[in-house]
């Protein structure tokens, strides 16, 4: 099975934490195809994860400020959970003790790092996995402004398998 990394990236907005992102994807393994999604309208990330949707491909995404390891995603490639997702750290290390699910914008309930939750059942997208099989049965996601996907994706797991498989450890995140 062949893998799809799509990388939507907006080399405008802190470009300085994006830099370990784009050196960990320089390892990723040469077999797998990376898609870097220059997003300049606030539409392209969604007309690009578009483009990337049907296949037989696992889809990983990995957003441009996010740094996981290639073993970090093959792990999640090799998981036969059909959507997984990779939470990170956000606010500075030494603060927020904080990962990134149930998403900030649903309310006041994050879980501290240390605390392995094994599914969720709303996540950040930055380091997400979806079968080839998940997405043919949810279709492709519509066109829409790129900070709509979040909650767009997270209404399809919603509806089926109902949860994210959650991957431990967390991923680098730039901010
Ligand atoms: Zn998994």
């Amino acid at each position: 099975m062949s893998v799809l990394v799509y990388h939507p990236f907006d080399p405008v907005t802190r470009p300085s934490c994006q830099i370990e992102c784009w050196r960990q994807l320089a390892a990723l393994p040469p077999e797998w195809e990376l898609v870097n999604q220059l997003c300049v309208s606030s539409f392209d990330y969604s007309a690009g994860l578009a483009e990337v949707w049907d296949g037989d491909h696992d889809l990983i995404i990995v957003e441009h400020d996010n740094s996981p390891t290639p073993v970090m995603l093959a792990e999640m490639v090799a998981c036969r959970e059909p959507v997984c997702t990779r939470p990170y750290q956000i606010g500075p290390a030494s603060s927020h003790q904080l990962v990134t699910f149930p998403s900030v914008r649903n309310g006041p309930s994050l879980p501290r790092v240390g605390e392995m939750i094994p599914t969720a059942t709303h996540s950040s997208i930055g380091c997400t996995k979806y079968s080839p099989a998940w997405r043919a049965m949810v279709g492709r996601p519509e066109r829409q402004l790129w900070y709509h996907v979040e909650n767009s994706l997270n209404r399809l797991v919603a509806g089926n398998p109902g949860a994210w498989h959650v991957h431990w450890p967390m991923c680098g995140h730039g901010h």
